[in-house]
Formats: structure tokens, C-alpha cells, sequence
């Protein structure tokens, strides 16, 4: 007979609670394999395990790599999203935590140096504002009255009293919404609790009040912070039939008009009793990869969204065998090759295999001489992967750009997560 929520022990609501916040992708950890928490030899998630009992990895806004408790309140839901294993019709078992317990295990993790911060998501229980007070009572608790100076990253509830959402800001280092769908059409089928215009109006709030904190702690040096690591959010991919260049559009609308940190994409995970409107499948971890990469492409190397659209096939989706900057230099092949000792930084970026690091690295070197292939080599990664798009010296590609089999000779043999 299943357990009351009540009967249940700590460790067992941890067990739960942790499993279930997993698949919230908000943090740095859902690039990589994903690991149940409840796997392993004991049950823990095993040494190195990304998520065991809850743990995982974010950036904080200084860069460093931070360990975070990752959990639920509550996996109880009152909603009825399609797609999430917490909702109300699933009967997958059940837990519940008081704000006091989270701001307690948090302290207790923390002491003992297994975590330098918490990521607290939650279920709606009984309605959007009661959830949202006990998500701002267990943060308050950690700052008010065990003074935590930890990072906190806080999930929040659009429907909630935008009150609420401001006071989750002030104690919260990052906040985020999550637009759970790429498409308006997508979160009205799978998500009928949900509203597009309140997600959107919750982050152009929270956007606004960023802002605002900013400028008056740039006049008065004690007035409060608000979210100072700024908002993020999630959009779960291959739900719907929303394709990479719907995505990558908007997301890119996301950045512009929320000033967001980051948007998080999260491969869509088959779930018991699964709706019969779901797919079957869950699309490959290799969208989510492709998807990250396409956003590293706008943020970092100067496309433009619809430049990452035509690195799509007809179906408007990224190939999944090579990285979308390959696909879309293969397209592109006039654009190359391009002369490593005179390009601008901005064409440098759009060769494939030079990273921000190496394209750094080659305009400071070529600063003191006329750089060689062997030179290039010694700064970067692939060569083989560079070659036919780039002159120095003593190299000129000739025919190897234009040859019909370049992306057979480009797909790697056995995909890496590689970073361009
Ligand atoms: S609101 Fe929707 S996505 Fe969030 S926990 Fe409830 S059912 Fe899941």
C-alpha cells in the first residue's frame, strides 16, 4: 500500500523530491547524460553522478562551476501539463516538504560542503500564491534566519501574485519562469493551465524590476538586490512538433525581450502513463545538444536567428551528425575559405572548429607574425575540421572547399560533445 506523505521519512522525501526535480533542466548539469538519482549501488546516484540526492551544477555569475541542491517542495500538482510526470492525474508517488526542511537540509548540505547553493522548484499546491509564499518562506528562512549567503536560484510561478514574485527576487540570486513550450499553439494543447501572455507578462516584470534594482543600487549602495544573477528560463523540446528554427526564433525573441541569462532546452522524457496526445519517443539527447549550440551561436558568435535557421534541413530541424556551424559553413561554402592572417574576428568566428578561445588567440598571434598552418594548429582543437575553410601562409585549400564530399569527410566518426 503506498505510504502517506506523512509516514514518510526525510531521506525517503529527499529520494522523491530530488528524482523528480530532475527533469527541470535550469541548471548547468542537463547538458550531460542524465543520471537517476535513485540508481547506483546504494541507491545514491553513484560517485560522479551529476544528480545524485539532488545534486547538480550551475555557473554562478562569477563563472565558478557551484554544486547545488536541486529539489522539489512538492511533487503534488493541481495542474494537468501533459508532458510532466508530477501532474495531477499521474500516479507517480508523492511527497511533500515544509519550507523549514528544505532551509534545514540546505544548511545541512551546505556545512558539510556538499553543495554551495539550492535550486527549489515546486508543484502548485492548493493554488499559484499559496505555492509561491512557501517557495519564498524556505528562502527567507535560509537568509533571514540562518543568514545564508549561498546561492539560491528560485523557481517561480507565473500565475503567482506578482508580490510574491518580487519578494521571491529579493532573496533569490537568480529567478526563472519557465515558457515550458516553444509555441503559444503547443502550451494551449499540452499545458491548459497555462497561459502564454501571464508567462510572458511575469518575465517582462521580472525583467523590468532587474533593471530598476540595478539602477538604484547604482545611486543608493544599500538598496536591495534583486535576482543579481538575472532570470533564465526552460523550454522542453520535442513535445510538440515545434521545429530547431521555431525554437532557436524563440528563443532568440526570449533574449531580446526578457534580457534572459540563459534559456534552457530540455529533450522531452517519455513518462509513465503518458498521455495518449505525447509521442512515443523521446527525440534524441542530440536535439537538446544541437539546440545548445545553436544558442551558442547567437549569443557568442554573432548569428543572427535566421542564419542558425538555414543550418536546418527541409523540416526546418538541425542535422543531428554534425555541430548547426558546420552545417551551416557546408551551406554557405562561398563565404570560405577565409584568410586567417587578414579576416575579421567576425569571419574568423564562422569557421568551423575556431572557438571564441582560438579565434582570440590567433589575433593576438598574428599581431607579431603571418601565421602558418602549423601555427593555427598549435591554437586550436581541430585542424582537420578547419582546413578547408581557412588560407594561412602556406595553405590554401583549392578544391577541398568545394568538394562534393566535405561533410562525409567533416562527420565525425563517433559524435563528441563538442563545442565548435
Ligand atoms: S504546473 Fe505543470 S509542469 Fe509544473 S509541476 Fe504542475 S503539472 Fe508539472
Amino acid at each position: 500500500m503506498a505510504q502517506n506523505t506523512t509516514q514518510q521519512t526525510l531521506q525517503q522525501r529527499l529520494e522523491i523530491l530530488a528524482d523528480a526535480a530532475k527533469y527541470d533542466a535550469s541548471c548547468a548539469s542537463s547538458g550531460t547524460a542524465k543520471k537517476n538519482s535513485l540508481g547506483g549501488a546504494k541507491g545514491r546516484g553513484g560517485i560522479g553522478s551529476t544528480e545524485g540526492m539532488g545534486i547538480c551544477h550551475a555557473y554562478a555569475p562569477d563563472g565558478r562551476c557551484i554544486s547545488l541542491l536541486k529539489v522539489l517542495l512538492t511533487n503534488h500538482c493541481i495542474f494537468d501539463c501533459h508532458y510532466c510526470i508530477n501532474r495531477k492525474s499521474s500516479n507517480v508517488r508523492r511527497a511533500r516538504f515544509t519550507p523549514q526542511e528544505v532551509a534545514d537540509l540546505t544548511i545541512n548540505f551546505y556545512k558539510r560542503n556538499y553543495i554551495e547553493g539550492l535550486f527549489l522548484s515546486s508543484g502548485i499546491i492548493k493554488s499559484s500564491n499559496h505555492t509561491m509564499e512557501q517557495l519564498v518562506e524556505c528562502a527567507r528562512i535560509l537568509r533571514e534566519e540562518y543568514d545564508f549567503r549561498g546561492y539560491i536560484h528560485l523557481k517561480t510561478i507565473p500565475e503567482a501574485d506578482p508580490g510574491l514574485i518580487h519578494q521571491a527576487g529579493l532573496y533569490a540570486d537568480r529567478v526563472s519562469i519557465n515558457v515550458e513550450l516553444p509555441t503559444t499553439s503547443g502550451l494551449a494543447r499540452l499545458a491548459p493551465d497555462k497561459d502564454a501572455r501571464q508567462i510572458e507578462g511575469a518575465l517582462a516584470k521580472t525583467k523590468s524590476r532587474i533593471i530598476e534594482a540595478k539602477d538604484e543600487r547604482k545611486r543608493f549602495k544599500h538598496a536591495p538586490r534583486f535576482a543579481p544573477a538575472g532570470q533564465s528560463t526552460q523550454m522542453i523540446v520535442g513535445a510538440d512538433n515545434a521545429s530547431d528554427a521555431d525554437i532557436v526564433v524563440k528563443a532568440s525573441t526570449l533574449y531580446g525581450s526578457f534580457g534572459l541569462r540563459r534559456v534552457y532546452y530540455s529533450a522531452f522524457s517519455p513518462i509513465p502513463d503518458a498521455s495518449a496526445v505525447l509521442p512515443l519517443k523521446r527525440p534524441p539527447l542530440m536535439r537538446e545538444h544541437r539546440l545548445y549550440q545553436s544558442d551558442w551561436l547567437m549569443r557568442f558568435y554573432g548569428y543572427a536567428p535566421d542564419e542558425v535557421a538555414q543550418a536546418t534541413d527541409s523540416h526546418g530541424n538541425l542535422p543531428l551528425d554534425i555541430d548547426p556551424k558546420l552545417a551551416w559553413a557546408l551551406k554557405f561554402r562561398g563565404q570560405f575559405p577565409v584568410d586567417v592572417n587578414r579576416a575579421s574576428k567576425e569571419q574568423l568566428l564562422r569557421v568551423p572548429g575556431l572557438g571564441t578561445t582560438a579565434v582570440g588567440r590567433i589575433l593576438n598571434a598574428r599581431r607579431h607574425r603571418t601565421l602558418r598552418l602549423d601555427d593555427v594548429a598549435r591554437l586550436t582543437q581541430s585542424i582537420a575540421k578547419v582546413r578547408p575553410f581557412l588560407v594561412a601562409l602556406d595553405w590554401r585549400p583549392t578544391s577541398l572547399t568545394d568538394r562534393a564530399d566535405l561533410r562525409a569527410l567533416l562527420t565525425p566518426k563517433q559524435e563528441q560533445l563538442e563545442l565548435f
